[in-house]
């Protein structure tokens, strides 16, 4: 079934990985970082690493626009304008982002043009919509003095992204930063490239003034942490891996303890009670929390606690509805399981998987990549069982389509699994007994419980962030925004 016009040839594309600083494209940096095509591992490109000066400069500029555009000070109906347009702008070019998007990551296209992009111009619009609603607050005092609150922006902004939602993890970045008032650098995935600077572009081309939003390319050990060193950097945003978290961590505190938002790692559990009746909706929310983008999703709901009278048939329904996803390029229509993004992360996930079955682990389904493929990471949905709580299948995220199975008894014992003792990001609880759906997520340790749900819903004001190694600070939603205000009280004595 597949339809030619959603279809289409990756070759016909020619994505570059410039910087944009200052609102232009800018080619230059050290070395020639090669780029590859998840989907069948073609190199399409090559990125410079920005290192310390280009960071210097892409810093400069958004100081300087901070300082001197008037964005921050701007009336906010203002600001609000431009971001409109600019959402306007992402809808408008749909069709050419989707592909871009689809072409360099494993997102396919079906979701890329059903979807992300969409998302990313709800997002960008949902922030504009708040320009105008950000508050402060009057203290009590005695007559004779006045005690405002007053929000406002940090300055310049550090983004620093992960590469298994390109698009929306690069909105997610930079629109509430700059609704708040802020200027922002932002440095994607050395991986995926491409969308954050066709964003910034579309910004730009909507009316906000050139060197509010800047993109810098390279490595996270190089551009990335000059980035979070650099002295006029005023807060930090991050998305990605745990380690690297806390690696950002040390260093915003050695270079000026600069306040940051941490988006972490998961290991998310999919808790399936007793009660439940029909396991047909469970075991589709089951199958797609972990497959959703091969399960390279920081939420992906990768383990699966059921009760022992139901595990059977819970793991075979899921079995069937993996079974009829289909492995394929992101380009195709029919795609509903991505590629991992890189040779390196199969290379990864089969090492893990082979030292969790050296812990005693069983494969009861996949383990392996998709056979009769030569290019391109494909792999097989995997179920793993008796994923013992020292292997590292437990304490580390597959970040691929692994899911592992417990059964329990017990539902505290249950209830307790489920708690991940360094994870605590989401986790969805599944039941049809109405007390224990409000009584139970108050028992679960985790930034976001789904109850009867799993994955994000239809919506922008959810906030979503983690506890504990999942990070702190929240995106979206109204939290979203104040994570990009700081404030300051002023104090007026008139007596
Ligand atoms: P990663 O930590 O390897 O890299 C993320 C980004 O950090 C990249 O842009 C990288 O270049 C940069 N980086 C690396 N070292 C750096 C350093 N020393 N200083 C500054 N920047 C540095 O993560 P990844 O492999 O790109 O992404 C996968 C991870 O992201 C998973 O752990 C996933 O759970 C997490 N993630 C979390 C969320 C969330 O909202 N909680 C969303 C998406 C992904």
């Amino acid at each position: 079934m597949t339809d030619p016009v959603i279809s289409f040839d990756p070759n016909t594309l020619s994505p570059r990985a410039d910087h944009f600083i200052k609102g232009r494209r800018r080619e230059g940096g050290e070395g020639a970082v090669p780029v590859h095509r998840p989907s069948d591992g073609v190199e399409i490109g090559r990125l410079h690493d920005a290192g310390e000066t280009i960071v210097d400069e892409a810093v400069g500029a958004a100081r300087d626009a901070f300082r001197t555009s008037g964005w921050a000070s701007a009336h906010p109906l203002d600001r609000a304008a431009v971001l409109h347009r600019w959402a306007a702008l992402v809808e408008a070019r749909t069709e050419e982002i989707a592909r871009l998007e689809s072409a360099t990551s494993t997102r396919p296209i079906a979701d890329t043009l059903g979807r992300d992009v969409g998302r990313a111009a709800g997002a960008i619009r949902f922030f504009a919509e708040s320009v105008d609603k950000i508050e402060g607050s009057v203290i009590a005092t005695a007559a004779a003095a006045n005690c405002m609150v007053v929000p406002e922006p940090y300055g310049v902004v550090a983004s620093i992204t992960a590469w298994n939602f390109p698009l929306i993890n690069a909105v997610w970045k930079s629109a509430p930063a700059l609704a708040a008032g802020n200027a922002v650098v932002l440095k994607p995935s050395e991986l995926t490239p491409y969308t954050a600077i066709r964003i910034a572009e579309l910004a730009v081309e909507a009316g906000l003034p050139a060197g509010l939003f800047n993109v810098v390319q390279g490595l996270g050990a190089t551009t990335g942490s000059a980035l979070v060193r650099h002295p006029d950097v005023r807060k930090i945003s991050f998305t990605g891996s745990t380690g690297t978290g806390a690696r950002i961590m040390a260093d915003a505190a050695a270079t000026g303890t600069k306040p940051l938002t941490l988006e972490l790692g998961g290991k998310s559990p999919q808790l399936v009670l007793k009660d439940v009746r029909d396991l047909s909706p469970v075991a589709l929310n089951v199958a797609n929390g972990f497959l959703a983008n091969a399960g390279q999703v920081c939420t992906a709901g990768s383990r699966l606690i059921v009760h022992r009278s139901m595990a059977d048939e819970l793991v075979s329904r899921v079995q069937a509805l993996a079974a009829a996803r289909t492995a394929g390029p992101t380009w195709q229509v029919e795609t509903t399981l991505s590629p991992l993004v890189s040779e390196r992360q199969a290379e990864r996930i089969e090492r893990m998987i082979a030292a969790t079955v050296a812990d005693g682990a069983s494969i009861v389904s996949g383990g392996t990549r998709v056979s009769g493929r030569n290019a391109g990471a494909y792999f097989e949905p995997t179920i793993l069982a008796n994923v013992a709580e020292t292997s590292v299948g437990f304490r580390e995220e597959f970040f691929g389509p692994v899911l592992s199975v417990y059964t329990y008894e017990d539902e505290d014992e249950a209830i307790a699994m489920a708690n991940h003792p360094l994870y605590a990001l989401a986790a969805s609880l599944y039941t049809d007994d109405a007390r224990k759906a409000l009584a139970i997520p108050k028992r679960l340790e985790a930034g976001t419980v789904w109850v009867n749900a799993h994955g994000r819903q239809p919506g922008y004001a959810h906030p979503q962030g983690g506890f504990n190694h999942s990070g702190f600070g929240r995106e979206m939603g109204r939290a979203g925004l104040e994570g990009f205000l700081r404030h300051k009280t002023v104090w007026l004595s008139h007596g």
